[in-house]
C-alpha cells in the first residue's frame, strides 16, 4: 500500500559529526527524505510535539551508556507525539495519537515498536500530558518517591530545580511533608521556586558558591539530594548529607558536553562515615510501573498541587538550536517543540 494522501517527503534531523564538547550548528543537518511505502502491520504518524531532553547529547556520545550511541548519518532519536494519518496496523488506527520514540521528524513511517497509542486524560490537553507525564513526572516521582522515600520533616535539596523534573521533585516532596531547598541559576528561576512553586528556600548557584548557598539554606544537613546536575553541585550535597542520607543520582548535565567523564566529586568517604546510599536509575526500566505511577500524580495535577511550565519552541527546523537551551539553562521549563498542529483530523 503506497503513502496515498499524506506527504511524499519527510523532513528530518541527522546526525552530521559526533560533538566535540558543545553541540553546534553543524552537529546534526536537517534534510528532505522520501517517505517510504506502508508495509503490513506499519502505520504514517504527523508529528505534532518532540521532546527536548538532556540526555539526547548523551546518546550522541561514544562512550558506554544505555542506548545504541548515535552516529553520523543516523537519524536523530527523540520522544514524539503525533497523528496516525495512515494505517495498516490495528492497533494505531488512523486518527489515533501515538506517543513513543522515534526520530526527530515531520512524518514517519513505524511498525509501532517502542510506541503506545495516547491514552488521554480529561481536563490535560495533549502537550501538558505529553510534556509532562511521558518522562519528566515518572522521573520525579520514581527517584524520590519510589527510590528516596522522603519522609516528613526530613530536607530535602533538588538541583537543577527549576527545570521539568527538578520543579516536579520539589513539589513532591512537599507533598510528602519535607523541608524543599532547590539549586538553580538565576534570580528569576529562584524566585519562581519559592513564590509560585512554595519551595522553602532557593540557592542560586550563579551568583555564590553552591556550598556556600546550601550550608546556609540547610542548617540541619541534606537528607535526600536529588541530583539533576553533577560536579560541585554533588560534592556539596555529599558534604552536607546527614546521617543515612539518600543520594538519588538521576542526571549530571554539567558533564553531559565532556568528552572526558570527570564529574568533580571528591567528599566520597561521607558514604561511609554518614552511611550514605547513592544510588542512579533510567526511567525506561520502569516504563511498566507508570500507570502506578500515574495514579498518584495526575490527582496531584488535577488538584493543583503540581505546577510545571511548558516551554514550546515552534518549528521543526529550530529543534537543533532549541536543544542547545538544555546545556546553557535557557529553557523555563519542559522543552518542547511543536511539529505540527493539534487539531486532528476527522
Ligand atoms: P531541565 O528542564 O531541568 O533543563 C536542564 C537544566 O539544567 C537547565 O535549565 C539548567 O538549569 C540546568 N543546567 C544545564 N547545564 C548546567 C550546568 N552546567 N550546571 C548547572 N546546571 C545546569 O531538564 P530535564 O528536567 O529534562 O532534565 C533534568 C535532569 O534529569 C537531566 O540531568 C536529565 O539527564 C535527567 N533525567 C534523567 C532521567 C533518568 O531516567 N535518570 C530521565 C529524565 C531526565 P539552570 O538554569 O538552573 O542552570
Amino acid at each position: 500500500m503506497s503513502v496515498t494522501s499524506g506527504p511524499k517527503t519527510a523532513r528530518r534531523w541527522f546526525v552530521n559529526e559526533t560533538p566535540k564538547g558543545d553541540l553546534t550548528d553543524t552537529t546534526l543537518a536537517l534534510r528532505d527524505e522520501p517517505l517510504r511505502d506502508l508495509e503490513a502491520g506499519e502505520f504514517l504518524v504527523r508529528s505534532i510535539y518532540l521532546s527536548l531532553d538532556a540526555t539526547n547529547r548523551v546518546w550522541l556520545s561514544t562512550f558506554d551508556h544505555y542506548m545504541p550511541p548515535l552516529l553520523p548519518g543516523d537519524p536523530m532519536r527523540g520522544f514524539l507525539v503525533g497523528e496516525v494519518i495512515e494505517s495498516r496496523n490495528e492497533a494505531f488506527p488512523t486518527g489515533s495519537l501515538a506517543v513513543g520514540i522515534h526520530t526527530w521528524s515531520d512524518y514517519f513511517v513505524t511498525d509501532g515498536t517502542d510506541f503506545s497509542v495516547y491514552p488521554g486524560v480529561d481536563g490535560l490537553p495533549l502537550s501538558d500530558f505529553f510534556g509532562v507525564m511521558t518522562v519528566a513526572a515518572p522521573t520525579a516521582y520514581h527517584g524520590l518517591i519510589e527510590m528516596a522515600k522522603p519522609q516528613p520533616g526530613e530536607t530535602v535539596v533538588v538541583t537543577a530545580a527549576a527545570g521539568a523534573v527538578g520543579a516536579l521533585v520539589g513539589q513532591m516532596a512537599k507533598i510528602a511533608g519535607c523541608r524543599v531547598v532547590g539549586v538553580a541559576g538565576g534570580t528569576d528561576k529562584c524566585a519562581y521556586l519559592v513564590n509560585e512553586l512554595g519551595f522553602d528556600a532557593a540557592v542560586d548557584y550563579k551568583s555564590e558558591p553552591i556550598l556556600e548557598g546550601l550550608e546556609r539554606a540547610c542548617p540541619d544537613g541534606i537528607d535526600v539530594h536529588f541530583e539533576n546536575v553533577g560536579g560541585e553541585a554533588l560534592d556539596a550535597g555529599l558534604t552536607l548529607a546527614s546521617q543515612g542520607a539518600r543520594v538519588i543520582i538521576c542526571g549530571l548535565i554539567s558533564s553531559y558536553n565532556n568528552d572526558v567523564q570527570d564529574d568533580g566529586v571528591k567528599m566520597i568517604r561521607n558514604m561511609i562515615f554518614r552511611r550514605i546510599r547513592m544510588e542512579g536509575f533510567v526511567i525506561l526500566d520502569y516504563l511498566d510501573q507508570y500507570p502506578r505511577y500515574y495514579e498518584a500524580i495526575l490527582p496531584w495535577i488535577a488538584e493543583g498541587k503540581l505546577k510545571y511550565r511548558l516551554h514550546v519552541v515552534d518549528g521543526i527546523e529550530n529543534a537543533l538550536d532549541a536543544l542547545k537551551l538544555l546545556y546553557t539553562g535557557g529553557n523555563n521549563g519542559k522543552l518542547m517543540v511543536r511539529i505540527g498542529d493539534e487539531a486532528v483530523r476527522a
